[in-house]
């Protein structure tokens, strides 16, 4: 792929663009992802109270704003059996109530992780984000020592290793982290559990801390414990403040109303950063979701729609525009332990 004549529909783009959605069109990437989703929404089902469409109250807990501790919010829309709600002071989307710790622990220990058969099935596009992600680390480091928390088979963990990193990985699947083991030194644990001597010189955190319903905890465990004095911390996480998720709202597959507890923006991940003592080094959005926005306001099933877009939303918002607004459907950043 990436080589050869590109078609007009993606409009102009590097050949490296990381936007599958853009290349391949929204129908064929999610009608590919159509069986996880439904396994998920399966597996959902026995969590929520089929009367109320409400997760099952005993599974649950209320709380505070996670970023600023706010306990004024604004109830945004109930989706999945999630009631989502945005801080009414520092803007944090965030599900309230919200699954209880050992609630959460019972439904990952019975849900069995389909990530590695999606990068496996989205290859060349899984090694193209990896490596954005590697090139913004590496830009303020550029080897030593680095653990993978939620490293799932070691995709990004090989990639890593190539560039002369020396790998850890933490992964709670079994059956995932078996796979991983055969290349890096990994470990079957939490993070909050995991006991190793050293300090590490970069954390990365791959889709994974919008499932953590305790942001600063997490942070300051990598501080106080994992990281080396100005450490690095790389993050890829869903963006609440993308355009695809303002236009569509509870239309938007970020929205699952169990496991994406925490949904932080520019804003509210800079907070978290400096609450915890980190600075921000780099922060930029990747994935436009141009064709399903586009989809969207074509009256079409956003994700399974096959609205003719040309790269731009209404002709007007282009993919480069939209990412320098930080309006992309995920942001990668990289944070530094003061
Ligand atoms: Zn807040």
């Amino acid at each position: 792929m990436g080589s050869g004549k590109k078609k007009r529909a993606g409009g102009k783009k590097s050949a490296l663009t990381v936007d599958m959605a853009l290349t391949i069109g929204a129908k064929k990437l999610h009608t590919a992802r159509q069986f996880m989703y439904e396994e998920g929404k399966k597996y959902n089902s026995q969590f929520i109270d089929a009367k109320t469409g409400l997760c099952k109250p005993q599974f649950l807990e209320t709380r505070p704003c996670p970023v600023c501790a706010s306990s004024k919010s604004r109830e945004l829309f109930i989706k999945g059996g999630g009631r989502y709600v945005a801080c009414g002071k520092c803007t944090m989307v965030y599900l309230n109530p919200a699954f209880t710790d050992k609630a959460l622990v019972n439904f990952y220990s019975g849900n069995l992780a389909t990530q590695a058969q999606v990068v496996a099935n989205e290859t060349d596009f899984s090694r193209r984000i990896y490596s954005k992600g590697l090139a913004a680390i590496t830009k303020f480091r550029r080897t030593g020592e680095i653990l993978d928390v939620g490293c799932s088979s070691g995709f990004f963990l090989d990639l890593a290793k190539e560039a002369g990193w020396k790998t850890v990985g933490v992964e709670l699947n079994k059956a995932e982290a078996e796979m991983a083991r055969k290349k890096h030194e990994v470990h079957v644990t939490s993070i909050f559990s995991l006991e190793v001597k050293k300090r590490f010189d970069a954390i990365v955190m791959w889709d994974v801390l919008e499932h953590i319903k305790n942001g600063n905890k997490t942070l300051q465990l990598f501080s106080k414990k994992l990281l080396r004095k100005r450490g690095l911390l790389f993050l890829q996480i869903p963006n609440s403040g993308s355009l695809a998720t303002r236009v569509m709202q509870e239309k938007s597959k970020m929205f699952d109303g169990i496991e994406h507890v925490n949904l932080y923006n520019p804003s509210t991940i800079s907070l978290l950063a400096k609450n915890n003592g980190f600075d921000v080094l780099h922060l930029e959005t990747v994935i436009s979701e141009i064709p399903v926005i586009a989809n969207y306001l074509n009256y079409q099933d956003p994700y399974l729609g096959e609205a003719v877009h040309g790269g731009k939303i209404l002709d007007i918002i282009d993919e480069k525009t939209l990412h320098k607004k930080k309006l992309g459907y995920k942001m990668q950043v990289v944070l530094r332990s003061r």
